[in-house]
C-alpha cells in the first residue's frame, strides 16, 4: 500500500536490519530497540491490524516466531519475553501495517513495563455473563 511504512521495508524502498524472511513475512529489528533485540515479524502483504488478517496470514506470521523468539532468548540471554502487537490508535498502533513486537526481557527495569489493572471487585458474576454473552453472540 502506497505510504504505508512497513510496506515501503518490505518490497526494499527503505533499509530495515533484516533477521529472516520468506514469501510471506519478514523479521526485522526494531529501530527503537526498546530491550536489547527488540524485533517485529510482518506479513509483507499489507493488512492494518488483527482485525482484518486472514487466518492464513496469521498462521503464516505466528508459525515463525517460536524460533526467531528462542534465538533472541539465546543470542543475548534473556530472561523473559513479551509478544505484543497493538491494534488501533487507543491501543497504542503507530504503523498501520500489521506488526508483532517480540521484546526480549533482562530485569524489571530494562525499558518495558506493562501494567495490568485489576478490577476484580468491581465486577459480580453476573457482570462477567453479561460481558461474555455480548461477546459470544458477536463472534
Ligand atoms: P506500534 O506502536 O505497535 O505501531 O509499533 C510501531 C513500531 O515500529 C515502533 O516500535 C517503532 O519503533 C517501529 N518503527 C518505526 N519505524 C521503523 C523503521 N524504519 N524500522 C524499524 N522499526 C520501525
Ligand atoms: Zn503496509
Amino acid at each position: 500500500m502506497k505510504n504505508c511504512l512497513f510496506c515501503k521495508i518490505s518490497n526494499g524502498d527503505i533499509p530495515c536490519v533484516k533477521l529472516y524472511e520468506d514469501d510471506d513475512i519478514l523479521v526485522f529489528l526494531d529501530i527503537s530497540q526498546t530491550t536489547k533485540g527488540h524485533t517485529l515479524v510482518i506479513p509483507k502483504e499489507h493488512f492494518e491490524n488483527i482485525f482484518d488478517l486472514t487466518p492464513e496470514t496469521i498462521t503464516n506470521i505466528y508459525k515463525h516466531i517460536p524460533k526467531v523468539a528462542r534465538a533472541i532468548m539465546k543470542a543475548f540471554n534473556a530472561k523473559g519475553m513479551n509478544i505484543i502487537n497493538n491494534n488501533g490508535e487507543t491501543a497504542g498502533q503507530t504503523v498501520f501495517h500489521y506488526h508483532v513486537h517480540l521484546i526480549p526481557r533482562y530485569n524489571e527495569d530494562d525499558g518495558l513495563r506493562v501494567i495490568y489493572t485489576n478490577h476484580m471487585d468491581k465486577y459480580s458474576k453476573e457482570d462477567l455473563e453479561f460481558i461474555a454473552n455480548e461477546i459470544k453472540n458477536n463472534i
